[in-house]
């Protein structure tokens, strides 16, 4: 279907206006009764302010508390892990071994455990490889692997895995004991690494891009107990916390890059790299570890082993390739590093080591300080993708714009879900969404003047228009692929910057994000815990903002129905304004009025007025007689019909402003 001009394309359109209207307000209100309502999306006696029960809403209770927060019970398990491993270039394979130190913090005792073994989707006859067409980004393009499993141990005692697609069941010996009950999993472990363009991992010729590489624990807790989705190429990963030792064995003529911090530098570097990688670590200029001029592959005999240690992490991941450029700098004490190979990458990669810069020094200004001591960027074939101090760029970014927006998107990502660690595999919004929301604001102050909010409406407009739309809270899985980028990422991103522009106001919205961040880092909220942190550290019940924008897939749509004069005392005028809403989603109403002499007025209404009613009717008096009305003047409400929002000769919408802006666009929000 064509797409049809957004509201922001015209507002954008309409010439400028020096406003500093007054406010006007409403001497008389007729409160229209609700009428039988055929419109779709909208099921009769749903209110609008009430929110169903869900599971996602569940009581609370002494784990999670009605304020949002980690209540006085609060548990999660814990998983560290011990992990050697060797890269195999000539049988194209990684191979070793894991020991994972379980604890089981919950209150239950556990007989069995889940694990996840990803790479057997690369197995045929994957629920994966049935679900994505092979050529698709998530497809495993015939490739078949998957994970060679031996010696499983428990305690020391030889288990049999029940294995299942990507999941791996372990009946444990002995029964784990509740509250700090801990085992020992051993286990060894071989793959062959996918050929190129499997989007989360891959081989590329010599570039070795690795990640779901060893058998790991997936996520019991208090919400569903074992969270086992199968792994389908596409999904994201839910994972514990815990402490990783691991060594990285390869050629002796690779370079390895990956999550943690290097512990032997002086090992597997030439003195001279690793001067210059002491002298990056305190500088905030740039410099190269391995210059254009060294980073060519060379044969070495024997093999050097690279250890790393990664502290409070959800998994680890590492790259190598004997041709490696490799830059570094620091963002206030944290090492910011891009490793390319050249010039392959492209001359926008000499910039990436200072993106990694700017990204890490701006997400830990804005909301929180960034919680590891490196931060490193890999370009290849692979993704973006994101992992624990590491992110995958894919070379399909070739100009210096969208590779600082791949790298700024991808360790934004170390906020949400690394910092923060929800369920990205049920939902997409807490993850993507909240980091395409804040990387809006490193886009404004990277790039002054620009915005990525337009493209953000479109984007959500275009999947409303093409019936690919589905709820917020829909499992990412079940979310149609051609609008996950819309459902997962940019529709969240716009409504938490309508609730912080438009209804709870910048400031305020501000400190409840970043407590937020503060309750759930290091720990696996869940939405209510979000959405009652919201409400409790803003002082507002939004439960008509949760229900219309993530548990509907409905559209804002209130517009102007009719305005007309009445009768006035001598010296003011009286006009009788008529406001529909034509979907079951409620907002707060903000109007401009133009006057006969070409003043303005301000018109705010609370999102009550949609209490009982979908038809409003109000009466403002003012001194002159109004010609025409706008809704939303400062153009960035998310309603989607804009042909109804103006009426008469209606004042012109105000240019447009960054988004993310302190102040601006009015100040705060409407008042409720
Ligand atoms: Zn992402």
């Amino acid at each position: 279907m064509r797409p049809s001009r957004s509201l922001l394309t015209i507002v954008a359109a309409l010439a400028a206006c020096a406003t500093n209207p007054r406010i006007v307000t409403p001497v008389r209100i007729i409160d229209s009764s609700p009428t039988p309502d055929p419109r779709p999306f909208h099921i009769a006696g749903d209110n609008p302010f009430v929110l169903p029960a869900r599971a996602e809403w569940p009581g609370p209770n002494r784990v999670r508390t009605a304020s949002g927060a980690p209540g006085p019970d609060y548990w999660q398990q814990r998983a560290d892990y011990t992990i050697a491993a060797t890269l195999d270039t000539s049988a194209k394979s990684v191979n070793g071994s894991v020991t994972i130190r379980y604890t089981n913090n919950s209150p239950d005792t556990l007989r069995f455990v889940w694990m996840y073994l990803e790479q057997n989707l690369y197995r045929p006859g994957s629920h994966g490889s049935a679900i994505f067409p092979q050529d698709s980004r998530w497809g495993v393009r015939g490739f078949q692997g998957g994970f060679d499993l031996a010696d499983v141990r428990v305690n020391g005692s030889s288990v049999v895995p029940r294995v299942d697609d990507t999941r791996m069941r372990l009946d444990l010996p002995e029964p784990l004991a509740a509250r700090g009950g801990a085992a020992t999993l051993t286990m060894r472990f071989s793959f062959r690494v996918p050929e190129h363009g499997s989007d989360r991992m891959a081989r590329d010729s010599t570039l070795y891009l690795i990640a779901q590489w060893y058998p790991r624990m997936a996520v019991y807790d208090d919400a569903h107990g074992w969270n086992v989705e199968p792994y389908l190429g596409q999904g994201e990963f839910y994972l514990e916390y815990g402490d990783f030792d691991y060594t990285v064995t390869a050629p002796a003529g690779y370079v390895i890059a990956g999550s943690g911090a290097l512990l032997n530098p002086g090992e597997v570097l030439t003195p001279e790299r690793h001067m210059r990688l002491a002298r990056a670590t305190t500088s905030n200029i740039p410099s190269a570890i391995i210059p254009a001029s060294e980073a060519v592959a060379r044969p070495e005999p024997g093999t050097k082993t690279w250890r790393f240690r990664a502290e409070n992490v959800r998994d680890v991941a590492w790259a190598g390739a004997p041709d490696f450029r490799w830059d570094a700098t620091s963002a206030n004490g944290v090492l910011t590093q891009a490793f390319y190979q050249w010039p392959k990458a492209g001359p926008q990669w000499e910039s990436a080591a200072a993106f990694t810069q700017w990204t890490i020094r701006y997400y830990s200004e804005r909301f929180s300080p960034y919680p590891y001591p490196q931060a490193t960027s890999v370009a290849g074939t692979v993704g973006g993708m994101e992992y624990p101090m590491f992110v995958m760029v894919h070379y399909s970014d070739t100009d210096s714009t969208s590779v600082f927006r791949t790298i700024d998107h991808e360790h934004g990502h170390e906020w949400f879900p690394m910092t923060v660690g929800s369920n990205e595999r049920r939902y997409a919004w807490m993850d993507e969404g909240f980091n395409t929301y804040i990387n809006a604001f490193s886009f404004e102050a990277h790039y002054p003047g620009q915005s990525t909010w337009e493209r953000t409406i479109q984007n959500w407009q275009a999947v409303v228009e093409n019936h690919t739309q589905s709820p917020l809270m829909t499992m990412p899985d079940l979310i149609d692929p051609t609008a996950l980028g819309a459902i997962g990422y940019r529709k969240p991103a716009a409504v938490l910057m309508t609730l912080r522009n438009q209804i709870v106001g910048r400031d305020v919205f501000d400190a409840a994000f970043r407590e937020y961040i503060r309750r759930w880092a290091f720990k696996h909220p869940t939405p209510a815990d979000f959405f009652r942190t919201i409400e409790n550290a803003t002082g507002t019940d939004l439960s008509w903002f949760w229900k219309g924008f993530f548990y509907s897939d409905d559209v804002l749509d209130i517009g102007v129905e009719y305005m007309h004069a009445r009768a006035g005392e001598p010296g003011d005028t009286l006009t009788e304004i008529t406001l529909r809403r034509n979907t079951s989603i409620v907002f707060p109403v903000t109007a401009r009025l133009k006057l006969a002499d070409g003043s303005l007025r301000e018109l705010r209404l609370p999102v009550e007025i949609w209490a009982r009613t979908d038809r409003y009717v109000t009466t403002v008096r003012t001194p002159r007689s109004v010609v025409g009305i706008r809704l939303w003047p400062d153009g960035t409400v998310p309603d989607f019909n804009a042909a109804n929002d103006i009426w008469g000769d209606a004042p012109p919408a105000e240019p447009h402003r960054p988004v993310t802006a302190d102040v601006g666009n009015g100040g705060r929000g409407t008042p409720r």
